[in-house]
């Protein structure tokens, strides 16, 4: 069975990277860790579908 998902891309707040994440279609908010320096963000999506909003994870 295929799962819709998109792809939620998003930059790192520490170190600048290009992150990106396959997500379920309709994700609101989803927790990642940066591939580069490993931090923990909450991603959420921004203005444009591709290019989703990162900041630190508590
Ligand atoms: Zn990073």
């Amino acid at each position: 069975m295929t799962v819709p998902g998109v792809t939620a891309e998003w930059n790192c707040t520490r170190c600048g990277s290009t992150n990106r994440k396959l997500v379920p279609t309709g994700t609101e908010q989803v927790r990642d860790r940066c591939v580069s320096c490993r931090v923990k963000h909450i991603v959420r999506p921004g203005d444009r579908p591709v290019r989703w909003e990162a900041k630190l994870a508590g």
